[in-house]
């Protein structure tokens, strides 16, 4: 039987009411959450924004979940999250972030606990079968609750393509755990974080979505949506299909998919409410969103190129510009993808076991995706540059988040 997911409109009746009827319609909580339950809503509070962003779940959203759960009589109701990395410093912090998307309110509002999983007690779990990560610390309030509501927004990822309710678990991951989730590969990562703590149910908050690098206001999206369902893999499929973005273009669906045993493909859910196709729109590409900040740089993309390059990509060029080299890609031809044509041989490189049959001819960087570190010592090359002064301007950036991120955790 086909796996159901809801696509509600806003209307008239504003947010509560819609985010009701995409519950309703999705199968409701009644064989979810019971008396005794302990429940998790899992917002994206990733770093404070103004409401309405696109870039951070509303608190209108997260008081309509709660709401909803709140009628069942759980035992308990925790709305947590913990900030991207680096951001639970002076200045910036986990409780800015709930305070600006209006959750902070909503919490006190309806007399529910308001956690910060950056500073949450965590525990090191086992992960079976793992991709990458062997263990994972995960804040203690995630593994002791029932039942985990993910409740992300409807946004492009710079990593991963799309950010929806399968990466907003990332937030369960405390302090710097969040770190190794992105050096040894970040949407394998995912996968073998939401093996431990797969969400129960997801809902995303589409009323307003965010594309290209999640700049506000340039990049907001009005949607005026939610989506519903009990299996977050669908639901984010639904979520991605909303933004003009296929299945395959996201490596964590893939990963997911083939550790569940199920297809990331809209022909196997069952889309209950709004018609997709009506509401479908096409977010830019946060690739080529930043691919417009370098207009000296010529890219070529075969068929096959997939976020796994692109991402790792994406990095390394910030990387290069943050060392103060980004004058000196100008000129240059960047191949990803299994590309029919090669661009001149003269400072072009090719990226990625997809593209090696230029290896011969073209300074290339193996592996499928290859590490960002190789990424940046061909392209230093390539444009005359000493790759080890990129790669220490990289690590002292580095270094420095997270230095300042231990400091600030440690408080
Ligand atoms: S080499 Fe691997 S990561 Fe890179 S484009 Fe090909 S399949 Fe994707």
């Amino acid at each position: 039987m086909k796996n159901r997911v809801s696509l509600t409109m806003v209307s008239d009746g504003g947010v509560e009411s819609a985010v009701r009827e995409a519950v309703r319609r999705a199968g409701g909580f009644d064989d979810l959450i019971g008396v005794g339950s302990r429940v998790l809503i899992k917002p994206n509070q990733c770093k404070p924004c103004p409401r309405r962003s696109g870039f951070m779940t509303d608190g209108d959203v997260v008081e309509a979940v709660t709401r909803i759960v709140l009628e069942r009589n759980p035992a308990s109701v925790v709305i947590g999250d913990g900030a991207i990395a680096g951001w639970d410093l002076g200045g910036f912090s986990t409780q800015e972030a709930f305070d600006s998307s209006g959750v902070t309110d909503v919490a006190k509002r309806l007399g529910v606990e308001l956690r910060n999983l950056n500073t949450d007690a965590a525990e090191e779990v086992r992960v079976p079968n793992a991709y990458v990560l062997n263990t994972v610390r995960i804040a203690k309030t995630a593994l002791e609750c029932d039942v985990i509501i993910s409740v992300p927004v409807l946004k492009m990822g710079s990593r991963t393509h799309v950010s929806l309710s399968l990466k907003n678990m990332k937030g369960v991951m405390p302090g710097a755990e969040k770190r190794r989730s992105h050096l040894v590969g970040l949407d394998m990562a995912i996968a073998d974080l939401c093996t431990v703590v797969k969400p129960h149910y997801a809902i995303i908050d589409a009323t307003v979505g965010s594309e290209g690098m999640g700049q506000y206001p340039q990049d907001a999206r009005e949607m005026g949506l939610i989506v519903a369902g009990s299996e977050p893999l669908y639901v984010d499929v639904v979520g991605a299909a909303l933004m003009g973005v296929t299945p395959d273009e996201v490596l964590h669906f893939r990963y997911v998919g083939q550790r569940q045993g199920m297809r990331p493909v809209l022909d196997d859910i069952d889309l209950v409410g709004e018609p997709l196709d009506a509401h479908r729109q096409v977010f830019a590409r946060p690739f080529d969103a930043f691919c417009s900040r370098y207009p000296g740089v010529t890219m070529i993309q075969g068929d096959s190129a997939c976020s796994g390059c692109i991402n790792e990509l994406t990095s390394a060029m910030i990387h290069m510009k943050q060392a103060g080299y980004g004058d000196r890609m100008n000129g240059l031809t960047l191949v990803i993808g299994n590309a029919s044509e090669a661009g001149p041989s003269e400072r072009t490189v090719s990226l990625g076991k997809c593209a090696s049959g230029l290896a011969g001819t073209r300074a290339h960087a193996p592996g499928c995706p290859p590490k960002e570190s190789e990424m940046v010592r061909v392209i230093a090359d390539a444009c005359g540059v000493d790759p080890g002064t990129v790669l220490t301007s990289m690590e002292e950036a580095r270094r420095k988040v997270w230095d300042l991120w231990d400091d600030g955790s440690s408080h």
